[in-house]
């Protein structure tokens, strides 16, 4: 029997009761550690003491990415610096990068946040896992490695790209399971398929990491070589990193360690709960956290919370995978539009594969313009370009209630990436 990084106890009132002293821990913590946290408590007028249940989460103040800017280089952090072991920075493409610190108790915390993630996702200590995530300063490296040598399975650092050298130890090394980004999953998919190495390996599932997948993407990386499965793990820079949630192999929803932290789903304008299984922003509230703990913290995602519970009988709550973030959203002639919503339209239709790109540009007649490039699925080089753009167009209208051109290619002519695929080009501000 290998060891287990699920919490000891199997009952939803003893998380909450765990919940709620995590709460209780972290505003004291915060309040009297924090200036930032201090000051925006008094301006709300709460007090630690106030804290009392769970739904008194709901008093205390939000958290925004500007609170980490403004605190460059170390935000909201709560405690002394001869206690912060670690840094590490957030690959922020716009302003200042954020950087958050970690005691060693936190960065213990996460690599058992990871361990039980590798454990949810049916690994054993015979596994090996191939890392092929960026490593640095970024959390994603380092934490599937630390997560997967506490785990106590074999870790293969390998980090992303690197094409011939990840094939080479897939043949020598026989690891059994590979993390990368989707689009690197199915770049590895196709290589592994054009190289015909798929009898010399030996893997069996992909974990992805930091990127959305839609449904057609992860079933033709399952087709291509024949994987037994795939798994989404969750998890941003703010909140230790990945490793805060993953599927268990019954693919109901992300698992999310709600001992560790709090979900709230609210809506991005009043700032309220949503209905219940309604989309909205991911709010955390963190409960162990050290060097910088999250008051709720908007994190800008978007997801539901899933109501059931899981038929694995696992107690961790679920949420829905990441739906795309509020900032993506596309005002297309006045209708919002998620690019995860583009992601599940295209993946109903047999004859495209799962790239495409969204070009937004500015008409002569002063109208916005939406072009939706696709690709023909594999093998299906024959078919008929123009009944597939109508077949998509009408589709996108009907789902969306937006109208777009469409252009149809063949399989592979859409820029397939190592790190994340860019697929919005919004040309209407230049
Ligand atoms: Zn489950």
């Amino acid at each position: 029997m290998s060891k287990t990084f699920m919490p000891s106890y199997s009952n939803i009132s003893e998380l909450k009761n765990h919940q709620l002293e995590g709460l209780k821990w972290t505003v004291r913590h915060a309040y009297t550690r924090s200036e930032h946290y201090r000051r925006a408590m008094e301006e709300v007028g709460i007090k630690p003491e106030n804290i009392q249940s769970l739904d008194d989460i709901q008093k205390l103040p939000f958290t925004t990415v500007n609170d980490l800017k403004s605190g460059y280089p170390f935000p909201l952090l709560s405690v002394p610096m001869s206690d912060v072991a670690r840094i590490h920075a957030s690959s922020g493409t716009t302003g200042k990068r954020k950087i958050l610190a970690y005691t060693q108790k936190d960065i213990d915390d996460w690599a058992t946040c990871f361990a039980r993630c590798y454990e949810m996702a049916g690994l054993s200590v015979m596994d090996r896992v191939q890392i092929a995530v960026g490593y640095g300063v970024w959390t994603a490296g380092v934490g599937f490695q630390l997560g997967c040598e506490l785990f106590g399975a074999m870790a293969v650092p390998l980090g992303p790209g690197n094409i011939d050298l990840q094939c080479e130890f897939l043949i020598d090394l026989q690891p059994t399971v590979l993390c990368c980004t989707a689009s690197m999953g199915l770049l590895m998919a196709e290589e592994i398929k054009r190289r015909g190495i798929r009898d010399k390996i030996a893997l069996k599932k992909m974990i992805f990491g930091s990127e959305r997948s839609s449904e057609a993407m992860r079933q033709h990386i399952c087709d291509l070589i024949g994987l037994e499965e795939l798994f989404d793990i969750v998890g941003m820079t703010e909140l230790y990193g990945p490793g805060t949630g993953i599927d268990c192999p019954r693919h109901e929803g992300i698992h999310y360690w709600a001992d560790y932290y709090i979900l709230e789903v609210l809506d991005p304008d009043t700032l309220k709960p949503v209905a219940p299984g309604e989309i909205g922003e991911m709010v955390v509230t963190t409960l162990k956290k050290e060097a910088v703990p999250l008051i709720r913290y908007r994190t800008r995602d978007l997801t539901r919370l899933i109501e059931h519970s899981c038929s694995c009988g696992n107690i961790m709550p679920m949420h829905d995978r990441i739906l795309g973030r509020s900032d993506d959203m596309i005002i297309f002639r006045a209708v919002n539009i998620y690019p995860g919503q583009i992601d599940s339209a295209l993946s109903t239709i047999d004859e495209i594969g799962s790239e495409y790109q969204i070009i937004l540009g500015h008409g002569d007649d002063g109208r916005d313009y939406m072009t939706l490039r696709v690709e023909s699925r594999e093998g299906l080089e024959k078919v008929n370009h123009s009944e597939i753009e109508g077949k998509v167009s009408t589709l996108i209208k009907k789902s969306l209630l937006v109208s777009c051109n469409v252009e149809a290619t063949s399989y592979g002519s859409l820029p397939r990436s190592e790190r994340k695929s860019k697929r919005v080009f919004d040309n209407r501000m230049s």
